[in-house]
């Protein structure tokens, strides 16, 4: 099946579709306008929105109105979290809204808190009454929407029923979609993302099968959910994106990166641009007591090191067992960057961790600190903690919820400082950054 976000179509055959999304307070619409139209300029096809109250719906009636002033008539995406008549009024101005089923409305209590024969039980039709609005302006304006969900936030009768695995973000998403078709609804995407490479690949390819058992085939939006920034972020955008995009899957990416949306559209459209060009050949692997897989690069920039040596890694036969990568790429000036590379992409596909996994999430209209500075810090100074998860998050809506199962965090609160956290657990509020960080190393080496 196609969707149509606006005039561009996506699926069936058509062009992977590349986005990005703004990463500034939509209520500041010069700098959102700045953000979109920097985006559009690198190549995006279209461009999403964060919309976490009514004055940012207001704001993007005049986005897109400045927008199309300025000759840029491309889709606008509303991004929507928890607030269902956000969702109403956006939908009469973007041409797509993105709703996440783990926060969407008010839903059934868990099954465990539920007791028997009390009360409403079936949330089918709570879902279906819960949908309806949106879905009638939707088909009244022509609006798409992307049913979003996020291992982060699942919802609590699919964490209840199945825990954090790749099944409860297909269920919840097939129990969309299902709904969605109740209401005869068909402008659908699909998503299903999570901060592991693996976990994203493996929950998209079920959905796949799942879509295809049920004839549901909708466009699947595929990405990496707070990758995080610069080279290590770029690998494991690149190890999820390049994974499913080879086997057919996708038709729509976004490279989530915490960095500036345009630079995420310029290695998004690396990607697809290399494998138009390059099936990627297969690494020589040298059958020692710990097989290592050779991969020989002529890349000569490290974006295309990384799409070029993905390609190639994801080629190894998976019956072939790897525990360890030797990136040569005699082209590359700077020769610490092969083995970065190798360290990264063994840490991303979950093969041998050496080092800090950092999870950080792009930042969007809700952030409420300076996600660069403090990221770019936090991984300078935290590095080297194997074993150790650190997420860094923008905001309290999300983050809390978002930074999966980290052992420690820092969250952006509503008064542009950050909570640390340990586990899901908040130990000291309202730092400053630097604060927060010597707090987060103290915290970290008082185990
Ligand atoms: S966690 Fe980050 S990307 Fe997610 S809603 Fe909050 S600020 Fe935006």
């Amino acid at each position: 099946m196609e969707a149509r976000v606006g005039d561009v179509a996506l699926g069936s055959g058509h062009p992977i579709r590349i986005q990005s999304m703004a990463k500034t307070d939509t209520r500041d619409v010069r700098a959102t306008l700045d953000q979109c139209i920097r985006s559009f300029e690198a190549g995006a096809d279209y461009m999403r929105i964060g919309i976490p109250d009514m004055a940012s719906v207001h704001c993007l009636k005049i986005i897109r109105t400045q927008l199309a002033a300025a000759g840029f008539h491309h889709p606008l995406v509303a991004d929507i979290h928890y607030k269902p008549e956000l969702a109403t009024e956006s939908a009469r101005i973007a041409q797509k809204i993105r709703i996440n089923p783990g926060n969407y409305g008010t839903p059934m209590p868990p099954f465990s808190l539920r007791k028997t024969g009390q009360g409403p039980v079936d949330e089918d039709e709570n879902l279906f009454y819960r949908l309806k609005p949106l879905i009638d302006i939707c088909k009244e304006y022509g609006t798409a929407i992307r049913i979003g969900t996020n291992a982060g936030s699942l919802p609590a009768r699919y964490l209840d029923r199945y825990g954090k695995t790749p099944t409860a973000l297909v269920e919840s998403s097939i129990e969309y979609l299902r709904t969605f078709e109740r209401l005869g609804f068909h402008n659908t995407v699909v998503s299903l993302k999570a901060s592991k490479p693996m976990d994203m690949i493996a929950s998209c390819r079920m959905m796949t099968q799942r879509m295809l058992e049920t004839n549901m085939l909708y466009p699947m939006h595929i990405g990496v959910t707070e990758a995080g920034f610069s080279f290590r972020g770029r690998i494991k955008s690149a190890l999820g994106i390049i994974s499913l995009l080879k086997s057919g899957i996708g038709d729509t990416i976004r490279v989530s990166l915490s960095e500036p949306p345009e630079n995420e559209i310029v290695f998004a459209k690396k990607i697809t641009g290399h494998l138009t060009k390059h099936g990627g050949k297969t690494p020589v692997i040298m059958p020692n007591d710990d097989p290592v897989a050779i991969i020989r690069s002529e890349a000569t920039d490290p974006d295309e090191l990384i799409i070029d040596a993905i390609t190639q890694f994801i080629n190894i036969p998976s019956d072939k067992v790897v525990r360890n990568i030797l990136a040569e790429a005699p082209m590359m000036k700077d020769g610490a960057l092969e083995r970065q590379l190798a360290r990264h992409l063994m840490q991303a596909a979950g093969l041998n961790v050496s080092d800090t996994e950092f999870v950080s999430c792009p930042a969007c209209a809700r952030t409420t600190v300076d996600m660069n500075n403090l990221i770019k810090k936090v991984e300078k100074r935290l590095s080297g903690h194997p074993g150790i998860k650190i997420a860094i998050m923008g905001c309290m809506v999300n983050g809390p919820g978002e930074m999966a199962d980290a052992d420690y965090g820092l969250i952006g609160n509503r008064h542009g400082s950050l909570n640390l956290y340990k586990g899901k657990k908040i130990v000291r509020t309202n730092l400053e950054p630097d604060a927060a960080l010597n707090a987060l190393e103290h915290l970290m080496t008082q185990q």
